[in-house]
């Protein structure tokens, strides 16, 4: 394994953070000022549109979907440092149009879409003009356990007819989200792995109803916002079957791996920050004769906080590594262990940088609270810790069988 970046990525670094200096950060703040706090799901921020278009006349666009003729051209090892950048402030992937849900949305249109389906999701998916939504979990089902999932795709005729309520459905509270990939039973008798199917639902079908957003430790998210959405015999033609019927868990498996990397890869950005801004604050604050910075206890979080990082970087790089060179389903070891791994450093990071803020550390002052409310979603979105550990449990038990 060889880790070191090549110099296209060390340009796009360079470009990234660039952009980031001059045009994120010092619009953090307006980004938040913009969103209608009377109607919070009505408008995008109109700062995030202008972004978007300086992004893509710098070459800054669609970085991820690695070796496919849509992106551009990285593998998955040289989009994890860029990622990371991206995710040093939360509405940055989405200026880059490579924010979750749609990059894992968009791989799977690219896979598995037809030539229809591109021409009327993806393109508009990767100009940025739409975003997207994924609805598999359920409320009244344990959701960790896809096998679990009851909403019903029947077909009749040339339409699927497809019954269900989904809950966070990540990204439908935005108004510029039309299209979903819900996932359903066609087939309870089938064996258990064979009985759920994909299919893109059109958010304006009649039928699709958004019944609330649920909130993240009291933060709607929005614009964006995780919906609870009820499916009442909602109608599409049966060509919207992605791959075909029966196929929900082999696309999961392709969706989920570059989505959960792309989480820990920005993750780590998030961590990356949160040390910066500790390491600022600890050196311009004197407490009882000395500076913060001085107390043998803040140094040993710094240290703790580099070791921490590094290490996660290193397991995210070689996860990236192995989904470029032996595959998604191979690298699938690698990448439930990152996906444990990130988002507990990046909290550990974090609530220790809040710590060295004091009361500051909590407010709406520093991105650090809310970071930290962003990345506890992380031990459960994309399957909690819990299911991670179990997979690693059993590969390596079944190495001794
Ligand atoms: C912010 C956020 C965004 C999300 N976005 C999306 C989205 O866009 N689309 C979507 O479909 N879903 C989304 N989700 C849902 C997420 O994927 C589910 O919450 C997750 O899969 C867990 O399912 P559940 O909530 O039903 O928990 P349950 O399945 O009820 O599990 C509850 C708990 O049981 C424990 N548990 C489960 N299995 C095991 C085990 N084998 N061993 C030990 N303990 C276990 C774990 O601690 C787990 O947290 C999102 C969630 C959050 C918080």
């Amino acid at each position: 394994m060889n880790f070191s970046y090549s110099d296209k990525v060390v340009e796009l670094q360079k470009k990234l953070t660039e952009f980031m200096e001059e045009y994120i950060y010092p619009n953090e703040q307006l980004y938040h000022d913009q969103i209608d706090k009377n109607d919070p799901f009505s408008n995008i921020p109109p700062i995030m549109e202008e972004l978007k278009e300086k992004a893509k006349q710098a070459g800054l666009w669609n970085l991820f979907l690695p070796e496919s003729e849509y992106g551009a051209g990285l593998t998955n090892l040289e989009y994890a440092p860029l990622c990371e950048i991206m995710g040093r402030v939360h509405f940055a992937p989405e200026v880059f149009n490579c924010a979750a849900p749609d990059t894992g949305n968009m791989e799977v249109l690219v896979r598995y879409g037809t030539e229809e389906d591109k021409e009327k999701w993806l393109k508009p998916l990767l100009n940025g003009e739409i975003r997207s939504c994924f609805s598999m979990t359920e409320p009244d089902v344990a959701s960790s356990d896809a096998t679990n999932i009851q909403a019903s795709i029947v077909r009749d005729g040339d339409e699927y007819v497809i019954n269900g309520t989904k809950w966070w459905s990540s990204g439908a509270g935005d108004p510029r989200c039309k299209i979903a990939i819900v996932m359903g039973k066609n087939d309870p008798t089938a064996p258990k792995h064979e009985q759920q199917s994909m299919i893109l639902v059109p958010l304006d079908s009649p039928g699709v109803t958004i019944k609330r957003v649920t909130t993240v430790f009291g933060y709607d998210h929005a614009p964006h916002g995780h919906a609870e959405i009820e499916y009442n015999n909602v109608r599409v033609p049966a060509s919207n079957m992605l791959w075909g019927e029966g196929k929900g868990f082999a696309i999961a498996q392709g969706r989920l791996g570059p989505g959960r990397i792309h989480h820990c890869m920005r993750t780590i950005g998030a961590a990356e920050r949160a040390l910066e801004l500790l390491c600022k604050r600890v050196q311009e604050r004197t407490a009882f004769g000395k500076k913060i910075a001085e107390q043998g206890v803040v140094q040993e979080w710094i240290a703790e906080a580099r070791i921490d990082i590094e290490q996660a970087r290193l397991l995210t790089l070689k996860a990236a590594y192995m989904m470029d060179t032996v595959g998604n389903k191979e690298a699938k070891g690698e990448i439930a262990m990152i996906k444990v791994v990130a988002p507990n450093m990046a909290l550990k990071v974090i609530d220790r940088a809040i710590q060295a803020f004091g009361a500051a550390g909590v407010s709406q002052d520093t991105p650090l609270a809310a970071s930290w409310a962003n990345i506890r979603t992380l031990r459960l979105a994309d399957g909690p810790d819990e299911v991670h550990k179990r997979a690693i449990a059993r590969y390596e038990l079944k190495k001794y069988r």
